[in-house]
C-alpha cells in the first residue's frame, strides 16, 4: 500500500510544500517540533534510510543540504538538526528540525500551527531557495 507520503507525492493528499525537484521533495510536518520543521522525501518509495544505494543517499543529503540552508534564513535558531526515524511512516524522509533547544530534538513537545502559519512558512522558506 502507497505510505502517506507517496500520497502527497502523487498529489492525493496536499502538503505545504517547501521545495522540490525531480527525485525529491520537501514539505513542512504536520505536526512539528518546532515552527519550521521540514521532511525531505525521496519520491522512490523506499522503508529504510540505509536500504538506498550510495547515491540515492548522497543525493538525499543534498537535498536536505539545501532545504536547511533556507530553512536556516527563514527562521531564527541555534541551528538546524536533523533526525531520521521512521517509525511513523515508513517511507525515507529527513527531518531537518530548527533548533532553540535540546526540547525541540526529542519529538515530545510538539508546537501548534493554523492553516495560514503553515502556509505563510512554506512561502518564506521557499523564497530563500
Ligand atoms: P517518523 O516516521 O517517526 O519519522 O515520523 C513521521 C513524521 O511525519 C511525523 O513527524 C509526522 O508528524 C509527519 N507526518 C505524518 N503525516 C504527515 C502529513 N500528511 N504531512 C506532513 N507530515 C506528516
Amino acid at each position: 500500500m502507497a505510505t502517506v507520503f507517496t500520497k502527497i507525492i502523487t498529489g492525493e493528499i496536499p502538503c505545504y510544500k517547501v521545495h522540490e525537484n525531480e527525485h525529491f521533495i520537501a514539505f513542512l510536518d504536520i505536526n512539528p517540533n518546532a515552527k519550521g520543521h521540514t521532511l525531505c522525501v525521496p519520491k522512490k518509495e523506499t522503508n529504510k534510510l540505509f536500504d538506498l544505494d550510495a547515491s540515492e543517499y548522497t543525493a538525499l543529503m543534498n537535498f536536505s543540504r539545501e532545504v536547511a540552508l533556507a530553512l536556516r534564513k527563514t527562521i531564527p535558531c541555534l541551528r538546524i538538526g536533523m533526525s531520521v526515524i521512521g517509525l511513523e511512516v515508513p517511507h525515507v524522509h529527513v527531518h531537518l528540525i530548527p533548533l532553540h533547544s535540546m526540547e525541540n530534538a526529542t519529538f515530545q513537545h510538539k508546537v501548534a500551527l493554523n492553516p495560514e502559519e503553515f502556509e505563510e512558512l512554506a512561502i518564506q522558506i521557499r523564497q530563500h531557495l
